[in-house]
């Protein structure tokens, strides 16, 4: 038998509430700080990921699916959406059409990382760009939607932590400081860490491993060593988020493993899912639009794993939702009467009922049990003595209430259901 790729999964009916309910929320939060949603290709270009996110993250350098097509052009599926975002707003001249966008996105993505509970090759994201301005109001703002979804969705174990990683220039300064703190510390560190010391020095606080950490404890830290408008901008970010009544903590050693960020990063975890614990990544990228080829433009945004906020909500039991329901159930109570089911179904269904009846010719009582299954509010029966003289019998099935119209009516039983 052939099978679901490892690290992909189906979503199958009987999911489909907890995804529709997080999406209804995404959307309806996003459009009330008048974000527009933007939708990317699921494939791009190899060369933007490599050219925004960095040869030397995980990502680029052995996590991304790559393919060469049939007109040999390398194509890569997209492992994240900052960058397919920021590829469009430049296509499209979008910061001429307006000086400030403001975007947002639910799409799927893809890396070959291993897989695990909360870690798959295939997941989903729903994030948010801001395109075009510097101020720390954005990306309060950007920290506040995410929060407040999350809130929404009844999560309460949450963490909000911040950081601020300067512009480049300082970047640079401590990272020969970070390295000289490393040198005599070589040897300690794990296999991993010695490669990463080469090709992405800022990732060894990342490390899990116990010998690294202990190391990485009395390393110096970035923020020490940030320029002023960076640390004025990162004051500036915590006065609004105190006013926004968002708590957060700040951790000098959240240091995100992307190129492009500038300023403030932030990460959302949760206590509730395990190891795989971030719910929300995101920063500042004031340099990335440039970069990318377009006219230099501020951006900041952030990026959210609805599979692993869905495992919160699960593991926080903070999700009522209420069973599936349909508004009608036609039973025939003669095999014959087809085309009229169909015909009648239609009028309801055309009103914005959900309506179902029986294709499989089963008997009265199987098409009852049936209507229960499904949670019919109401059930009508076509046939019998009754159909003879046009008319039908509307049943509530809740209080259990019988009562006859005549066919013709619709519109009077359309009514009676939609009280
Ligand atoms: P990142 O772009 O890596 O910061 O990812 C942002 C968010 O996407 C993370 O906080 C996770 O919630 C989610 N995420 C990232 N990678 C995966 C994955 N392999 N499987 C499931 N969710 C993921």
């Amino acid at each position: 038998m052939i099978k679901a790729i490892t690290g992909t999964k189906d979503i199958l009916p009987s999911e489909i509430s907890k995804w529709y309910l997080l999406e209804t929320t995404v959307r309806n939060i996003f459009i009330n700080y008048n974000y527009k949603e933007i939708r990317t290709p699921v494939f791009e270009e190899t060369l933007l990921f490599a050219r925004s996110i960095g040869e030397e993250t995980d990502i680029v350098g052995k996590e991304m699916y790559s393919f060469v097509d049939r007109s040999e052009t390398s194509i890569t599926l997209k492992p994240e959406m900052t960058a397919g975002v920021v590829r469009a707003f430049i296509e499209h001249s979008l910061g001429k059409q307006q000086s400030l966008n403001k975007l947002f996105y639910i799409a799927p993505m893809f890396r070959q990382e291993r897989p695990q509970a909360g870690r798959l090759r295939q997941f989903h994201q729903f994030g948010g760009e801001a395109l075009g301005s510097k101020s720390m109001a954005l990306d309060a703002e950007l920290i506040g939607i995410a929060f407040f979804i999350l809130k929404n969705m009844g999560l309460k174990d949450l963490k909000v932590k911040i950081n601020s990683m300067g512009i480049p220039k300082a970047r640079a300064s401590y990272k020969i400081k970070l390295r000289e703190y490393l040198e005599d510390k070589k040897s300690d560190l794990s296999e991993d860490s010695r490669k990463r010391l080469e090709t992405n020095i800022l990732r060894l606080f990342d490390s899990k491993v116990e010998s690294d950490m202990k190391i990485m404890k009395n390393a110096p830290l970035l923020i020490d060593y940030i320029d002023d408008e960076s640390k004025n901008d990162f004051d500036k970010v915590q006065e609004l988020l105190t006013k926004l009544n968002i708590p957060y903590e700040v951790d000098p050693t959240l240091v995100r493993g992307l190129d492009y960020y500038t300023k403030t990063t932030f990460e959302i975890l949760s206590g509730k899912v395990g190891s795989q614990s971030a719910l929300v990544g995101g920063g500042r990228y004031d340099l990335l639009v440039e970069q990318l080829g377009g006219d230099p433009t501020p951006g900041v945004g952030f990026a959210a794993g609805i599979e692993r906020i869905l495992l919160a909500c699960e593991n926080e039991n903070s999700l009522k939702i209420p069973a599936d329901k349909i508004d009608l159930y036609i039973v025939r109570l003669d095999q014959e009467l087809t085309s009229e089911v169909v015909y009648l179904a239609l009028g309801f269904r055309m009103k914005n009922l959900s309506v179902d009846f029986d294709y499989l010719d089963r008997s009265v009582k199987a098409q009852m049990r049936e209507a229960n299954k499904l949670n019919a509010r109401y059930v009508l029966f076509l046939g019998g003595e009754e159909y003879k003289f046009g008319k039908v019998n509307l049943k509530n099935m809740e209080s259990g209430e019988q009562k006859e119209f005549s066919l013709k009516d619709v519109d009077e039983m359309i009514k009676a259901i939609s009280l």
